[in-house]
């Protein structure tokens, strides 16, 4: 435990001493044990000098992230209700905590702070894919990634191809990044409980993409692909004449989506812009 914790209020006591009401629709599940949040950041190591955090809600993550003391520890968080439970935090980190009351959606937070960029989130359920794909578009700005997602999203993220999970979020994202599972939090953790278990993954961005290609024409036709992710290759990419461009590089019409590569998704991606 370091010195600092001491003259803090405990999690559990900082939403009590602020008058908290626990927000739903904002995805708010918090973190009360501040030994699982070091865990977390454990993980994060070497700490780069810019971090950045979304949705810090009562800040036990961003205490856990001030103790290994980067230069700066940026925090968005949607709701108002969080910065008022920073500023005891706020208190002993003044020169490296600051807060940003903001919807992450909408916000250029790969522009915070200089490079090396590390992000560490316990994101909201509801709008993490959301947020990772954004995150994605921009992914030269960030050097990791330590994330947390509910349990079955982020074994989709880390998916691979034949797989009954992969799909186009695991090809977004492991045509940028080598991604892992770090390990899974199980729902009894967070007050309120979710419905669900949790699983922290962690992306680090590859020097350069698998292949050379781009976002938008490679997140078009995976979304095409498994739309209809049991129907043959050569009907769900009907209206881009796929067969003709699938014969053309040598994969067969007759396949389905898992059953591709994610450089043979690239190829498909490269020829149908070129047409
Ligand atoms: N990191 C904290 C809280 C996680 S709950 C912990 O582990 O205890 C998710 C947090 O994301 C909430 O505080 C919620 O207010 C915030 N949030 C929800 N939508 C957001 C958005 N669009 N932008 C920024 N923060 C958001």
């Amino acid at each position: 435990m370091d010195n600092n914790d001491f003259k803090l209020p405990t999690i559990k006591e900082t939403l009590k001493k602020n008058n908290i009401k626990i927000n739903k629709s904002l995805g708010q599940n918090f973190l009360f044990d501040l030994n699982l949040t070091d865990k977390i950041v454990k993980n994060s190591e070497p700490i780069c000098p810019t971090v950045i955090e979304i949705g810090p809600g009562p800040g036990g993550l961003t205490r856990s992230i001030l103790k290994k003391k980067p230069n700066v520890l940026y925090t968005i968080d949607k709701d108002k209700q969080s910065e008022k439970m920073l500023i005891d935090v706020k208190k002993i980190y003044k020169n490296s905590l600051i807060i940003i009351t903001g919807d992450a959606l909408h916000y250029p937070i790969w522009e915070l702070g200089v490079s090396p960029r590390q992000i560490i989130a316990n994101l909201p359920y509801n709008i993490g894919t959301k947020m990772l794909t954004l995150w994605l578009k921009h992914i030269q700005h960030f050097d990791l990634l330590t994330l947390m997602f509910q349990k079955e999203v982020a074994d989709r993220i880390i998916a691979k191809p034949g797989s009954k999970n992969y799909g186009r979020l695991s090809i977004l994202t492991n045509w940028l990044t080598k991604s892992k599972k770090l390990f899974d939090i199980p729902s009894n953790a967070f007050t309120p409980k979710p419905k669900v278990t949790s699983s922290v993954i962690q992306l680090k961005p590859l020097e350069k993409p698998l292949y050379d290609v781009s976002f938008e024409s490679i997140e078009k036709i995976t979304q095409m692909a498994f739309s209809q992710r049991r129907k043959m290759l050569k009907t769900s990419l009907k209206s881009i004449n796929g067969e003709k461009m699938l014969k053309e590089l040598d994969i067969s019409p007759n396949l389905r989506p898992e059953n591709l590569s994610i450089i043979d998704f690239c190829k498909i991606a490269k020829i149908s812009d070129e047409k």
